[in-house]
């Protein structure tokens, strides 16, 4: 069984990043810009900006944060999503989620310029991935491509099942590894709640990729021997040997799918990493498009 270091590999990424910033700055180029809108005070939600931000620092980066508080109206975020539209400072930005209840996800979204929006999940970059053509891909499907190429995994002729049809994981995930293109050319089955006979279908893949949210769902007889398994999830579960008393898991039964699958990523320090790598990497193409 091989790891898939997504901490190592994303810290190479970033590395990479860094050097073509520093080549920026000596070519007399501004130094690319991240901005980050943070609502309310979700403790995950705070981690993961955290680990944005020091990113962006890592790479050589300014990065901006925006803390509003869980109480904002609709319509002041659009106000705020506004500004860093105008702002010609800011290269891309993203608003993190999930937002307040009160407030429609879809609709600040969708305020985002798509020049600007660096998490691509604006329409505009959403239906350019479906038609193939160059926009900002959503950073954790784009991550989990990339760390299987830096891995030299085959896709070609594979067949790939995605657990999960989110707009942010799920969905975009088959298409790009549906389509005509280096680590794609995979056959693939998306799978949801709905879906019957799932571990028959998992256990006809080459490559799993668990995006469901739900802690060690994907168990070992799920599994194909040899199976590439990738697992996006991240579940915060009880684990009384831990000083807070919690830790995090993924959708997959590591222990167990380890010993039989072919190369498998951990949670923490798989996709995750991979997720900010790609970020990083969206923001310096924004700041390049300009
Ligand atoms: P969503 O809740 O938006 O989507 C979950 C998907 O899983 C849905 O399509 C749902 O089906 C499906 N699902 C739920 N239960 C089952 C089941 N029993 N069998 C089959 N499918 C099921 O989640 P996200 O896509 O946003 O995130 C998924 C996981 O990945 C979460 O743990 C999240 O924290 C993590 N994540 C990790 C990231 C990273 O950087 N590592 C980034 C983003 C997310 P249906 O559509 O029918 O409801």
């Amino acid at each position: 069984m091989k790891l898939l270091d997504g901490k190592a590999t994303s810290l190479d990424i970033q590395n990479e990043i860094k050097v073509n910033v520093e080549e920026l700055i000596s070519a007399g180029h501004k130094k690319p810009h991240l901005a980050a809108i943070i609502v309310g005070d979700n403790p995950a939600s705070r981690a993961y900006v955290g680990h944005k931000i020091k990113a962006c620092a890592h790479v050589g980066f300014d990065s901006t944060l925006i803390e509003l508080s869980s109480n904002i109206e609709e319509e002041q975020l659009i106000d705020e999503v506004n500004q860093l539209n105008h702002n010609k400072e800011i290269d891309g930005f993203i608003v993190q989620l999930p937002l307040p209840d009160h407030i429609d996800e879809q609709k600040i979204l969708q305020a985002i310029l798509p020049e600007k929006d660096v998490d691509g999940f604006h329409p505009v970059n959403a239906g350019k991935l479906s038609l193939g053509l160059p926009s900002f891909l959503p950073a954790t499907p784009a991550g989990i491509v990339e760390l299987l190429d830096r891995y030299n995994v085959e896709t070609s002729g594979k067949h790939a099942v995605v657990l999960g049809r989110s707009s942010i994981v799920g969905t975009p995930m088959t298409l790009l590894l549906s389509r005509n293109a280096k680590r794609g050319n995979c056959t693939v089955t998306i799978c949801h709640s709905k879906t019957q006979n799932l571990s028959d279908i998992t256990r006809q893949a080459d490559i799993v990729i668990a995006a469901i949210g739900r802690p060690h769902f994907v168990t070992a007889d799920m599994i194909k021997p040899g199976a590439i398994v990738i697992d996006v999830g991240i579940n915060r579960i009880d684990d009384p040997s831990k000083k807070s008393g919690t830790r995090l898991t993924g959708d997959v039964d590591f222990e167990a799918v380890s010993k039989i699958a072919g190369a498998i990523t951990p949670v923490p320090g798989g996709v995750g990493p991979m997720t900010i790598a790609m970020l990083l990497k969206n923001t310096l193409k924004a700041s390049l498009l300009k």
